[in-house]
């Protein structure tokens, strides 16, 4: 089983995943534009005992304004990055971490994208990620 390793930029925060993704996708989404302050996100899904805090201290956001536990959106406490999250119904057991704090270039690739029909027009993909309109 693979090794992960996430860090978010000051290094403070850091996550270890074994196991492999169970889901891999770009967004670009105006929303994911915002919380990433990039032209898209990358968000992969692993099982969540799979996913081990190794170090640091992280702030939580509730994105639905309830405090849930299984809906929420978690970043380091000194520099505000190394995202993960929980999407609750929207794929129960599990973590969402942002793609890019692994800085791996091996990293699996994702196989689609949401919401192409938002991105900027100056985004291109590999032909092989499959795009959805989302619209
Ligand atoms: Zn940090
Ligand atoms: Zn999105």
């Amino acid at each position: 089983m693979p090794i992960f390793h996430a860090k978010c930029s000051c290094g403070a925060l850091s996550l270890e995943v074994d196991g492999d993704p169970l889901h891999n996708h770009i967004c670009t989404c105006r929303r994911c534009q915002r919380a990433s302050g990039s032209a898209l996100s990358h968000n992969v899904w692993f099982r969540e005992e799979n996913v081990r805090v190794v170090s640091g201290d992280y702030s939580v956001w509730y994105p639905q304004g309830e405090s849930t536990a299984d809906v929420m959106k978690a970043f380091c406490r000194i520099c505000g990055g190394g995202g993960f999250s929980k999407s609750g119904a929207y794929f129960p057991g599990s973590v969402v971490i942002a793609g890019g704090t692994f800085a791996d270039p091996s990293f699996p690739a994702p196989d689609h994208v949401h919401w192409w029909n938002s991105r900027p027009h100056w985004i291109d993909l590999a032909e092989a990620i499959q795009r959805h309109a989302d619209e």
